[in-house]
């Protein structure tokens, strides 16, 4: 029980809770009232030391006067000042309490030299002092309502000397007075202990809604955050990016601020994601990410648009060369290595730049420039960066057109296919012949198979054009000799669905052609887009009986891994290699190697673009006889073809018989 008492006491005396809001708050509330506090004591020093100029001694009704003010005004300024001040809550909790020090000394040292007056003057000075100690103590005890224990110590510093003075003389007026002022003190104090507690409940609300508050702004940071950022490379995201980009456009609008916007696509990611594993590529991301970080500026957004694709937003007025330069350093942070644990990656980044030059044209119209940039990039120049030109326009609108040509065009009548013979330099003849398609459209003439191939796949209409090609090239086939191959290319759509090569298969079927003599030709590029299914419909095809070359070989990204998993029989050696063969050392030994790898895997090995005799030579030199080019046979109309045939049966056979003479 007593020391339930005590730790009460202790609790109601303590200068206040240890929360520091509220200590803070203690403060700021009491020093709004320090003017009022010592504007009362001052005002009790000056009116008592008027009143007993005359009849008290000069220090006690001089100069004590004039100390305990001067105290008053230093502690007023003092703590005045202090409440502007951000103070930290170890000199909030010694602020406090030296008030409460201050107040009972300064409470007491007015009661006893107010006290010291009473003796001198008539009645009504002696009632003046009598009154001004009590009055003053009531307004000091407001004035101190914010610290408990600095008013109940003013209170008790007043009364308690006040009683000692006046209560025990005798005098029933005096003792009356006492205890009036004792009770209207403590009553007073009562009401202060309850208003305090009051007090103390709203800074604690106060607080519970800020901090409410402060916690529902976190959250919806938090929100705003992960809805605007991708959660793998840390990057903005999609969202962020257009909304970015909405507003710079709204800049270049208003302000005539110019920008350039552009995307960037990772080269060899698809690859790597589908013989390394998901996680793999979740790494090259997240890698990609902090490497553009790296080049983050405060000029220069980035942000992931999903898959392997980046967006990146430069402010500002820059030269097409700052362009070009800022992407070569994108592009080679970009295809620094990556290397795992166990495996060391090589890939690039390809960008397409486009500069907004007139802010008025539609935000698609920007970011179709900067994609036709990157698709360039990627066909002619990978892991470079391109910067959108007039040039590159100019080839839009006629991809446009070619589209649009497609479109409307009879297809059956318009489409016609050429063959080049495949020659197998050892048997010294033909063996098959590749179907290359042609189109002479009534509006644009001979239109190039490079140009209208790709516009069909970007426009996803080879699969109309492949029926009809196919049809004709097989129909073609059925008239040549039984022993001569014919070869087809596919496109990436060809193979890429279950649908598509039903249709494949049902035209060889209709075809009447026995399977086994068709090649279908395939680019690693058409089999990335989706390797399972590429590998799913050429093992369709193969199950028909017909053979499966991989075209272009070297041109992409000549991955063992893909010449491993597909179901392959042959590989196409890409002609750029041929070109320089007789000149370029490395460029032998690549061919060499690929020549030898196909030995190994029992593939045959065909190499295209032979233009010139030495490059024959060097070819069989490698080991490589299966050769088509121009040194053989150009492309040829379809009628050309028996009379190709039979002439090189002719010479095939003179050439037997010349042998012979010698042998016989
Ligand atoms: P490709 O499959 O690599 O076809 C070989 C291309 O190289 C043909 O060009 C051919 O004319 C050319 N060529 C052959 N020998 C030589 C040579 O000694 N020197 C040089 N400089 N070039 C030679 P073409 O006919 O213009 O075809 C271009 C590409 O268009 C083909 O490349 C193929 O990717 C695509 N293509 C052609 N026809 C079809 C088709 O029916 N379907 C699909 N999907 N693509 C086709
Ligand atoms: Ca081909
Ligand atoms: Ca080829």
């Amino acid at each position: 029980m007593r020391n339930y008492l005590l730790s009460r006491v202790r609790q109601i005396l303590s200068t206040s809770a240890d929360d520091p809001e509220l200590k803070r708050s203690q403060l700021k509330a009491f020093s709004s009232q320090l003017p009022l506090l010592y504007l009362i004591l001052i005002s009790s020093c000056i009116s008592l030391s008027v009143t007993h100029h005359n009849v008290a001694p000069a220090h006690l009704s001089v100069y004590i006067p004039i100390a305990l003010c001067t105290l008053c005004c230093m502690r007023l300024v003092y703590l005045w000042r202090a409440r502007t001040r951000n103070i930290p809550t170890e000199r909030i909790t010694g602020m406090l309490r030296s008030t409460v020090i201050v107040s009972g000394s300064v409470g007491a040292s007015f009661t006893v030299w107010a006290l010291s007056l009473h003796p001198y003057g008539g009645p009504f000075a002696q009632a003046h002092v009598v009154f001004t100690i009590a009055i003053t103590c009531i307004g000091c005890v407001f004035c101190l309502m914010h610290v408990r224990v600095a008013a109940t110590l003013a209170c008790a510093s007043v009364v308690i000397p006040f009683a000692f003075v006046f209560g025990f003389r005798g005098d029933p007026n005096l003792t009356a007075m006492t205890i009036s002022l004792a009770l209207t003190s403590a009553a007073m104090l009562v009401v202060l202990f309850s208003n305090y507690r009051s007090f103390g409940e709203l800074v604690l609300a106060k607080r519970g809604v800020l901090d409410q508050q402060a916690e529902t702004q976190r959250l919806n940071d938090e929100n705003f955050r992960l809805a605007n950022l991708d959660v793998l490379t840390d990057l903005p995201n999609r969202r962020r990016f257009f909304a970015e980009f909405e507003v710079v456009i709204e800049q270049a609008r208003s302000y005539n601020m110019p920008f350039t916007v552009g995307l960037i696509d990772l080269d060899g990611f698809k690859p790597v994601n589908d013989l390394y594993g998901h996680a793999a590529g979740d790494r090259i991301l997240i890698e990609v990410g902090r490497r553009l970080q790296r080049l983050h500026g405060p000029a220069v957004f980035f942000a992931r648009l999903g898959g392997d694709e980046f967006g990146l937003i430069m402010e500002g007025l820059h030269t097409d060369d700052d362009i070009r330069q800022f992407g070569k350093s994108v592009c080679a942070a970009l295809s620094e290595p990556y290397s795992f644990a166990d495996v060391g990656l090589q890939l690039s980044g390809s960008i397409g730049f486009a500069i907004c030059s007139d802010p008025a044209l539609a935000t698609d119209h920007l970011l179709e420039c900067a994609d036709y940039a990157l698709y360039h990039a990627k066909q002619t120049s990978r892991g470079s960066a391109v910067l959108f030109s007039a040039e590159l326009e100019t080839k839009i609108r006629r991809q446009g057109m070619i589209e649009q040509g497609l479109r409307h065009a009879d297809l059956e009548a318009e489409l016609s296919l050429v063959f080049q013979p495949i020659y197998d330099v050892k048997q010294a003849r033909t063996i098959g012949l590749e179907a290359l398609a042609r189109w002479r459209s009534p509006t644009l003439g001979d239109v190039p198979p490079d140009a209208f191939i790709a516009v069909a796949e970007r426009a996803s209409m080879i699969c109309q054009l492949t029926d009809v090609l196919l049809r004709k090239a097989l129909a073609e086939a059925a008239t040549w000799p039984g022993d001569i191959r014919v070869s087809f290319n596919l496109s990436m759509l060809d193979i890429a669905s279950i649908e598509a090569v039903d249709r494949l298969v049902a035209i060889v079927k209709a075809s009447g052609i026995d399977a086994s003599r068709i090649d279908f030709e395939v680019t690693e590029t058409a089999v990335m887009h989706d390797f399972e299914q590429a590998c799913a419909a050429l093992r369709t095809l193969k199950s028909l009986g017909s053979s499966i070359a991989l075209d272009d070989f070297g041109s992409g990204y000549s991955s063992l891994s893909y010449v491993h998993k597909l179901p392959l029989d042959k590989i196409k050696i890409d002609r750029s290699f041929i070109a320089e063969i007789e000149t370029d050392p490395a460029c032998r030994d690549i061919v060499k190697s690929v020549v030898d790898l196909c030995r190994n895997l029992k593939l045959a090995c065909i190499v295209e673009g032979t233009e010139t005799a030495g490059q024959l030579w060097a070819m069989t030199e490698i080991g490589c006889w299966l050769m088509q080019g121009y040194l053989f046979s150009r492309p040829m109309p379809p009628a050309q073809i028996a009379e190709h045939l039979a002439i090189e049966r002719r010479g095939h056979e003179a050439h037997v018989v010349h042998l012979s003479k010698y042998t016989a």
